[in-house]
């Protein structure tokens, strides 16, 4: 199928490249976002594949539609960046990759505690500078410590057995109970128990308009202090001014985050001879107890070949069809919300 691939990266290129060699769809890979200023270049792509900070809302849709698209490829498991109701009423089929390694994310929230407990990322620049003092370096054993998942789907199941391992006390809080979870010993409990007995929290669900700012003023009140907080979910999950707050009060103890509310402004560039504006963001990075990665927690070799055949296959498959099994319906996501 002719398609046009947006925001692109050398390391997506490469893995699609591959994976293509078995599909033979006809693509071309631009590096910009699509976007109001970008849309025309898909006129004539029967497909347009894009990631999870190109936004699709219903003028560039009509445009697409226009242009003669039908599919929506999405590089990714989420989908709160594209106007599901605009593109259903167009006819436009939307497709997504729902999970391509669910270790990779579990993985980079595990690294973020461990990185944050015994504060490599401090020790790592005094041993650069010859300091071989260990004052400031004092961590504490994880075996013992109670970890609250909130999630427990794929990622969270996966995050609570890494932990698991580490002899942890388990607590999750998600309105299904997820069985292999269960039979690791974790026990549900209300959120707000959840917040209040963890020792670290570990945030693994999606963000809808219910839990936009999951973690707020009065979440933050009811943890013990000093609580870690870990986000490699979606940004908006947290109020970021609550969470600065409770860091300088000392309520949170630890933040590691990969994802960020305002990064699609940020995230994914190379801004380092730039002056970044968001001067909440620069607040959080003058935090010793803070580590921020740029969303590379899904960012392994194994993920992205995952990706790259997922979407080649989704698009095989609606070609072939005129349908696929990873279609995301407009029902799918009310349901979700
Ligand atoms: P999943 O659908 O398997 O699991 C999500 C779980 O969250 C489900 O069990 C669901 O019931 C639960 N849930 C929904 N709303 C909830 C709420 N308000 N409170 C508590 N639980 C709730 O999804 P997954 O594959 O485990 O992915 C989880 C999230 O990880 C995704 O939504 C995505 O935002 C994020 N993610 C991040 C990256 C990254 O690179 N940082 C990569 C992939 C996914």
């Amino acid at each position: 199928m002719k398609t046009a691939f947006f925001n692109t990266k050398s390391y997506d290129r490469q893995s699609f490249n591959t994976a293509n060699k078995q599909h033979q769809h006809e693509i071309i890979f631009f590096e910009c976002h699509l976007s109001h200023e970008t849309v025309s270049l898909a006129a004539g792509y029967s497909a347009v594949c894009i990631f999870i900070n190109d936004y699709l809302d219903t003028e560039m849709l009509e445009k697409l539609a226009q242009g003669g698209t039908k599919l929506i490829a999405l590089r990714s498991a989420g989908f709160n960046h594209v106007d599901l109701a605009a593109a259903s009423h167009l006819g436009l089929a939307i497709v997504r990759v729902p999970a391509y390694s669910p270790y990779a994310v579990a993985e980079h929230a595990v690294a973020l505690i461990l990185s944050l407990n015994r504060k490599v990322h401090r020790a790592y620049n005094r041993v650069r500078e010859g300091n071989f003092s260990i004052e400031g370096l004092l961590g504490f054993d994880l075996h013992g410590a109670t970890v609250g998942v909130i999630g427990t789907g794929r990622i969270g199941a996966i995050f609570a057995q890494i932990m698991r391992g580490f002899g942890c006390k388990l607590i999750g809080y998600d309105a299904y109970q997820n069985s292999a979870c269960l039979e690791m010993g974790m026990t549900y409990v209300q959120i707000s128990e959840l917040f209040a007995q963890s020792d670290i929290i570990s945030l693994h669900c999606p963000l809808t308009p219910d839990s936009h700012h999951l973690v707020n003023a009065e979440a933050i009140a009811q943890m013990k202090t000093g609580t870690m907080l870990i986000n490699t979910s979606r940004g908006g999950l947290i109020d970021t001014q609550a969470a600065i707050d409770g860091l300088k009060s000392g309520a949170i103890g630890y933040l590691g985050i990969d994802v960020y509310e305002q990064e699609a402004d940020l995230f994914f560039e190379d801004l380092s001879n730039e002056v970044i504006q968001d001067d909440t963001f620069q607040r959080l990075l003058t935090f010793p107890n803070v580590i921020v990665t740029g969303h590379q927690a899904f960012f392994t070799s194994h993920a992205l070949a995952n990706i790259a055949e997922t979407t080649l296959a989704n698009i095989t498959e609606f070609e072939q069809s005129g349908s696929c099994l990873n279609e995301v319906k407009i029902e799918q996501a009310i349901a979700s919300k």
